[in-house]
């Protein structure tokens, strides 16, 4: 079986079956067809168990992608404290508007459609 444990542009679909905790991706709708069917005959041992009709199957439209990735900057060398006062210094405005200095790094998360993912 040639599935994945998480979505590709090339593995878009799947099906997922909550009694195992699990969501398995395919790269055609007939591979994921008869993985599909495996793992609802998986469920009849002696009388089916409940859980068979909780499996359901679909095809991935979006995942999420970072975003808006700011890289935070040096401290200005000329002002340490960051008192610049009235100056226009670029590098201590830099500095003031990263958000969060604990981070070397800040970004956001967003939703893509998954034909434009990498
Ligand atoms: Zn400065």
């Amino acid at each position: 079986m040639s599935g994945t444990n998480w979505p590709k542009a090339t593995h878009r679909f799947f099906y997922t079956d909550p009694g195992q905790g699990e969501s398995v991706f395919f790269d055609s709708e007939e591979e994921r067809d008869n993985a599909m069917a495996d793992a609802i005959s998986a469920y009849c041992d002696e009388g089916w168990s409940e859980e068979v009709d909780q499996i359901f199957a679909g095809v991935v439209s979006h995942t999420v992608e970072k975003c808006d990735v700011q890289t935070k900057p040096a401290p200005c060398a000329e002002h340490p404290d960051h008192d610049y006062g009235d100056n226009d210094c670029e590098a201590c405005i830099a500095w003031d508007e990263f958000p969060n200095h604990e981070f070397d790094e800040v970004c956001n998360y967003k939703a893509v459609p998954f034909e434009s993912a990498a």
